[in-house]
């Protein structure tokens, strides 16, 4: 599976690069669904010797991996073993559903936690948590720098999704940082967008197991505007 993009920020010197976007979950609130123009990365057709080119001419410190999710991505692991052998970069994949271990060479991993409960898990992506929680466990284990994230949606992952999911994530360590995202409404979808104050109420509660909770809060206009709003999204593309 080639890749369909990379994209280069200088001032952090961290490149993205993006698969084609493939997902084994079927969220019914994934943000593709909003169509964005921001994730969409066109036909996938940069092969792997292309992408290692192109990384190899850049000033990199940082590649990070995404696109749908890119551990069902067979090349992900050449890709990664030549940026972390031979370029000396730290690599990350910077946002997974945790469905899949990663690769040798991975150093970081976003891993973004649906629903602690198996049911909510299912009716929300259609397949079971199981594997999730164990990989990120695993992971974790394996000694590498994982992240968790959540996305907060009344009426389904709500405040007590939340308790179980920092409850979790603490009975593994307690520092590892977690992120809490309001839900952004997509087409055809039940749920209504949390406001800021209830979005804050669900890291306060995440904050009595864990040191490091954050959250956001953004609208659809935000995220159409994120790489004008906030630099560390602000990148070029190079190929
Ligand atoms: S795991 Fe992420 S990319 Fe895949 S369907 Fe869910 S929200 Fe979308």
């Amino acid at each position: 599976m080639p890749f369909s993009k990379v994209m280069y920020s200088p001032r952090f010197k961290r490149a993205a690069v993006y698969g084609n976007g493939q997902c084994n979950f079927r969220c019914r609130g994934c943000s593709y669904n909003l169509n964005l123009p921001t994730k969409a990365s066109g036909p996938a057709l940069l092969t792997v010797e292309r992408v290692k080119e192109v990384l190899a001419g850049l000033d990199v410190e940082r590649v990070h991996f995404l696109g749908g999710e890119p551990t069902l991505n067979p090349d992900l692991a050449e890709v990664a073993r030549f940026a972390h052998e031979e370029l000396g970069a730290c690599t990350k994949i910077g946002h997974s559903n945790g469905s899949v271990l990663p690769p040798e060479h991975i150093d970081a991993i976003s891993v973004s936690i649906k629903a602690f409960d198996e049911a909510i898990h299912r009716e929300y992506t259609g397949v079971s948590n199981a594997p999730v929680l164990a990989n990120f466990e695993a992971m974790y284990r394996r000694g590498m720098q994982v992240d968790a994230s959540t996305v907060f949606i009344p009426g389904l992952v709500g405040l007590e999704e939340i308790e179980r999911i920092a409850r979790f994530i603490a009975s593994l360590d307690p520092e590892i940082p977690y992120h809490i995202t309001g839900y952004v409404p997509v087409p055809g979808a039940p749920w209504r967008a949390p406001t800021r104050e209830e979005v804050e109420e669900a890291a306060e509660v995440a904050r009595r197991y864990l040191a490091y909770v954050t959250f956001s809060a953004l609208t659809l206009d935000d995220i159409l505007h994120i790489r004008e709003r906030d630099i560390r999204y602000r990148s070029v593309r190079v190929a």
